[in-house]
């Protein structure tokens, strides 16, 4: 089911039933796409119409972030979980690793992939790591081809939004994969050159304020977070007023 929040159409589904859909799709091998907003990417996407296709075009749209699910409480209509991009990653990446399946890790600074690429074969050692690129290109028809003749059952775009978002919905006509995931920063944290919050804070809503603490110049991209529960709490009290 989906549910509206400030015009992105979001799936409200828990973390296992995300990565199980995730297989699912990746099975289907139709090049599937998901995005996973977070606060800053619905805001921009209410200014950017591109942004917003790209993200209501997606095959699954998971909310990445406590202000998603703040802002859903707001709007009276309650998503359940926050499905953190990283967390749907792993899940899904756990999956394939029981029947042998694959990964294409593209984006990030070079060498950021091929690192990341060590650390996922440790954790998942029956999964096979079909190809990595990193993220800084003009053209991009080698990296597609390289793609396509790897033909991974998923494939980790981790380019930064909106770039991630639109290069998924351009280029998924011609991509032979099962699924893919715009997944911003998600291949520094399985280099390792960035680490997430301890797992109390991440499970307190927290994992924003310690991603602050350990990277204090974000503070001006922070600073917008409020924004999507003042704009929530108005789009709530002019439906209320209307109806
Ligand atoms: N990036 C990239 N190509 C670009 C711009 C960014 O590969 O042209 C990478 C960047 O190196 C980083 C990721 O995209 O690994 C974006 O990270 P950020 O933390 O900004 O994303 P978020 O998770 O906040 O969306």
């Amino acid at each position: 089911m989906k549910t509206d929040i400030l015009g992105v159409a979001f799936d409200n589904i828990a973390p296992d039933e995300a990565a199980k859909l995730g297989a699912e799709l990746a099975a289907g091998r139709k090049a599937a796409y998901v995005v996973t907003p977070n606060s800053e990417i619905v805001m921009a996407a209410g200014k950017d119409s591109a942004l917003m296709s790209a993200l209501n075009g997606a095959d699954m749209v998971l909310p990445d972030g406590i202000g998603v699910v703040y802002a859903s409480k707001i709007l009276g209509t309650p998503l359940s979980a926050r499905v953190p991009g990283i967390d749907f990653a792993s899940g899904l990446m756990e999956k394939l690793s029981k029947k042998g399946g694959s990964v294409y890790l593209f984006g990030a600074k070079p060498g950021v992939a091929e690192k990341a690429a060590e650390n996922i074969k440790a954790e998942f050692p029956g999964l096979v790591i079909a190809g990595t690129h990193d993220g800084y290109f003009d053209d991009d028809a080698d990296i597609i081809a390289d793609i396509n003749e790897k033909k991974p059952d998923f494939l980790m775009v981790c380019l930064g939004a909106p770039k991630q978002e639109l290069w998924m919905q351009k280029n998924a006509g011609g991509l032979a994969v099962g699924v893919m995931a715009g997944l911003g920063g998600c291949l520094d944290v399985f280099a390792g050159n960035v680490d997430r919050a301890p797992e109390g804070m991440q499970k307190a809503g927290l994992e924003w304020l310690y991603r602050l603490y350990k990277e204090p110049a974000r503070i001006g991209r922070m600073a917008r977070l409020p924004g999507i529960l003042f704009k929530a709490a108005g789009q709530r009290m002019r439906g209320k007023s209307n109806g």
